[in-house]
C-alpha cells in the first residue's frame, strides 16, 4: 500500500516527491509498518450537525487505517473536523454514517481500549499525581494497593517519579500533560487519541513534550492518533500524516513522513523535513478558500501623513 498521491506538482516544486524521496531504510520501515495488523480502521465516517442554516457536514467520508504501534498525525485547519474525528474514535460522539473499528471490533461508545488526552488540563485537582494515574484502575475495580503498584511505573515512565505525591497545582503545564498521558496509558488502551495536547504550552516546553512523547511511544504497545494544526509537530512526530481540508472536513492526502528515525531536534534543519513540511503546507494552502484580505479604507489620519 502506498499512501502518497501527488496533487498537481512538477519535479522541483516545493515539497515535490523527489525532495521527499525515502531512503531504503525508511522505505523498509514503512514496509514493516504495513505488515503490522491494523489497529484502527476508520471507514466512510461522516458526521453532520444541525446548523442554523441547515445541516453542516463536519466530516465527509473519512477513511484511513492505523497499524499497530503507528504514530499517526491528523492535521488540518481549524474547523476541519479534527476534534470531531477524535471524539468519534474515542466513542464520545456518534457518527452519522460509517464505522470505527479497533482491532477489528466496531466501536460503540467509550471503552478501555481507547484513551484520550485533551489540550486542557483534565486532572483531578484533589488527587495527587499518582492518585490521578490510579484513577482509571480503581474505577475498573482494582484495590488501592493494586492500583498504586500498577500506576507507579507509568508515573516513572513520564519522568514524574519524584512528583508522585504532588498535587496538580504544584505542577507546570508540561508536567500536567505528562500526568494526563500516564493516566491514559495506565488503562492499557490500544489506541491513544491526543487532541492538540501541547497547543497551550510555550514553544520550548512543547518541543520537550514532543521528545518525551516519542520516548514514551517507543516503550509502549499503543497506536497513537495525534491531532494537531502545527505542521512541524506533525512532521517531527508522525509516521504518516493524514491531511484534512475543511468545509466539509475530508481527507486531502495521507503523507508518509520520509524523515528517518530516531529524530532529534536537528532533524528540523534537514532538507527532507523542510520538503515534507512544504508539501503539507501546499496541500492545506491550496484547499483554503480565498479570504478577502483587504480591509475597507476608513481614514483616521490626514492625507500626506503616510507611514509607508
Ligand atoms: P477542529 O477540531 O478541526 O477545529 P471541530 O471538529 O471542532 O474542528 O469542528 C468541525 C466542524 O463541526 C466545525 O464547523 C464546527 O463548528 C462543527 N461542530 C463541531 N461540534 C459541533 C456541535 N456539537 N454542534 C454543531 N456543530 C459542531
Ligand atoms: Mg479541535
Amino acid at each position: 500500500m502506498t499512501a502518497v498521491t501527488l496533487v498537481g506538482q512538477g519535479p522541483g516544486s516545493p515539497g515535490a516527491a523527489d525532495d521527499r524521496e525515502q531512503s531504503p531504510a525508511v522505505r523498509e520501515r514503512f514496509a514493516r509498518l504495513y505488515q503490522r495488523p491494523v489497529a484502527l480502521e476508520v471507514d466512510g465516517l461522516t458526521r453532520t450537525f444541525e446548523g442554523e442554516q441547515g445541516p453542516v457536514t463536519a466530516l465527509d467520508r473519512i477513511s484511513f487505517r492505523a497499524h499497530r504501534r503507528e504514530l499517526l498525525c491528523i492535521i488540518g485547519p481549524s474547523g476541519c473536523g479534527k476534534s470531531t474525528l477524535g471524539r468519534i474514535i474515542a466513542g464520545l460522539d456518534d457518527p452519522s454514517g460509517g464505522s470505527v473499528k479497533v482491532d477489528g471490533h466496531e466501536v460503540h461508545g467509550p471503552g478501555r481500549d481507547r484513551g484520550m488526552v485533551f489540550q486542557g488540563y483534565t486532572l483531578f485537582p484533589w488527587r495527587t499525581v499518582l492518585g490521578n494515574v490510579m484513577f482509571g484502575l480503581q474505577v475498573s475495580g482494582e484495590s488501592r494497593t493494586q492500583a498504586e503498584a500498577e500506576a507507579m511505573p507509568w508515573v516513572e515512565m513520564v519522568g514524574l517519579g519524584p512528583f508522585a505525591s504532588a498535587y496538580p497545582y504544584q505542577l507546570s503545564g508540561g508536567m500536567k500533560q505528562r500526568v494526563a498521558i500516564a493516566r491514559a496509558l495506565a488503562n492499557r488502551p490500544r489506541i491513544l487519541i491526543m487532541d492538540e495536547p501541547f497547543a497551550a504550552l510555550d514553544a520550548q516546553t512543547r518541543a520537550q513534550m514532543q521528545s518525551y512523547l516519542v520516548q514514551i511511544w517507543r516503550q509502549v504497545d499503543v497506536t497513537i492518533v495525534f491531532v494537531t494544526h502545527d505542521l512541524d509537530e506533525a512532521v517531527f512526530l508522525a509516521d504518516r500524516v493524514v491531511v484534512m481540508g475543511a468545509h466539509p472536513g475530508r481527507i486531502l492526502e495521507i503523507v508518509e513522513v520520509p524523515v528517518p528515525r530516531p529524530r532529534e531536534e536537528a532533524c528540523y534543519e534537514s532538507a527532507l523535513f523542510g520538503a515534507t513540511r512544504k508539501h503539507l503546507e501546499m496541500l492545506i494552502h491550496h484547499d483554503r478558500p480565498k479570504a478577502v484580505d483587504k480591509l475597507p479604507i476608513v481614514r483616521m489620519t490626514p492625507v500626506g501623513d503616510e507611514v509607508e
